[in-house]
């Protein structure tokens, strides 16, 4: 395999594109957005040049991976070669199932078409296709030319063979990918979701602070951060998607999104991404300012 398409030049779509092209791989990145295209190329060349002042790579390894990257914002003529197709779009079904359709439509009919959904059933979106054998999930993590992990996701038809070269290539990639199967949230977001959900029902009923929490699980389970700063991170919205498609998918009562969580999100406390959720996240410094609203604050 040498054709990628990335489908999605946002947060995720330009650090797959940064990754494939710095281990060879021709890609061409689509996306709606002739800015949000520009924006990426920028990002992409600033963390490679961050590389090279670390000495990771050297800078014909910077110029070499920039050279192997395409932009367009058409996704017919995007696809036409791709060998694999990569779609890291807005997290939106109705909005993948279109991108799908397109993509079978137009890609080559020997194309992998893999999605970096979060939370959407790669079952679901491989059933609007003709080739569901060879739709599978490609659950890269952020940052992605980080991040270790990839979570391979087998739909209900995706095939041995499939899941194999998609296994092999995300090893060319230096990552480590790990095969589950399509169930919500997959295996990251099942285990991780819950726990932040619980961390905040925790907040909601006064047990510990916002601080007091984070601290708990930063120094006493060694993560790096706490599920409340994580959640910041990921953004409060996405949080709550994914809560939500648990509790629907599943019907168990234990992955009922927390009140406050549907209250913050109702009221644009998305986390970093608004300026604040459990943090503040306006005061320029990279120190940890607890929220106004949590401040002082018995909640139970
Ligand atoms: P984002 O909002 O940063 O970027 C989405 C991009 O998709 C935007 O640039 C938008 O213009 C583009 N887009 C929208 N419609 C399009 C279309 N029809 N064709 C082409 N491009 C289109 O989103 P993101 O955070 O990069 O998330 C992308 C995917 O990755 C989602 O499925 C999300 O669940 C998943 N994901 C996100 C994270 C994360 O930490 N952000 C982690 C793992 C997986």
């Amino acid at each position: 395999m040498k054709n990628v398409t990335v489908i999605g030049a946002g947060t995720m779509g330009n650090g797959i594109a940064h990754t494939f092209a710095q281990f060879g791989y021709q890609v061409n990145l689509v996306d709606v957005s002739q800015e949000n295209l520009d924006k990426a190329i920028a990002t992409i060349s600033k963390n490679l040049g961050r590389m090279v002042e670390k000495e990771k790579i050297t800078e014909q390894d910077k110029n070499a991976t920039l050279g192997n990257i395409t932009t367009g914002t058409d996704l017919k003529s995007g696809v036409a070669n791709a060998e694999l197709v990569v779609e890291a779009a807005t997290e939106n079904v109705d909005l993948k199932l279109k991108i799908f359709k397109d993509m079978d439509a137009f890609a080559p009919e020997g194309a992998i078409l893999a999605t970096n959904t979060s939370s959407i059933s790669i079952t679901k979106i491989a059933a609007v296709t003709s080739r569901p054998d060879k739709v599978i999930g490609m659950h890269f993590m952020n940052p992605v030319p980080i991040m270790k992990l990839v979570e391979i996701i087998r739909g209900y038809d995706t095939s041995d063979e499939v899941t194999e070269t998609i296994m092999a290539a995300s090893k060319t990639l230096n990552k480590v990918p790990v095969e589950v199967n399509d169930y919500p949230g997959f295996v990251a977001n099942r285990i991780l979701m819950p726990m932040i959900n619980e961390a905040i029902i925790t907040l909601n009923e006064g047990v510990a602070g916002v601080e007091e929490i984070d601290t708990v699980m930063k120094l006493g389970m060694a993560h790096p951060m706490g599920p409340l700063q994580l959640a910041d991170f990921i953004g409060l919205d996405v949080c709550l998607a994914i809560m939500n498609v648990l509790y629907d998918g599943l019907g168990n009562d234990k992955y009922a999104p927390c009140p406050l969580l549907v209250n913050m999100v109702t009221a644009g406390k998305l986390g970093v991404k608004s300026g604040e959720g459990f943090y503040s996240w306006t005061h320029g410094t990279k120190d940890l300012v607890v929220a106004n609203n949590f401040k002082n604050k018995q909640l139970a």
